[in-house]
């Protein structure tokens, strides 16, 4: 594995909006929220999980707690998985 330091642990947004440069971005989050970790450097755009591939969601996951999602995120950036 490289090391890829983009990586980064976010809430997962509950709704999704066009930013002027017409990309994703959230506009609601879940009171009690889930978290996921995003890797510009696997591909990530960083939109919706409806619209991503399965080897995108691979990497994101599905964290109950931020404090695991940013842990999987380090492990991640500095290539150990
Ligand atoms: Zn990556």
């Amino acid at each position: 594995m490289t090391s890829h330091l983009g990586a980064a642990c976010r809430a997962i947004p509950a709704e999704w909006g066009r930013d002027q440069q017409g990309g994703w971005t959230p506009t609601r989050w879940f009171p009690e929220p889930h978290w996921e970790v995003i890797c510009p450097e696997c591909g990530d755009d960083g939109g919706p999980r409806e619209l991503q591939a399965s080897e995108i969601l691979t990497r994101r996951g599905y964290y109950e707690t931020q404090l695991e999602a940013r842990a999987a995120a380090n492990r991640h950036a500095v290539g150990l998985e």
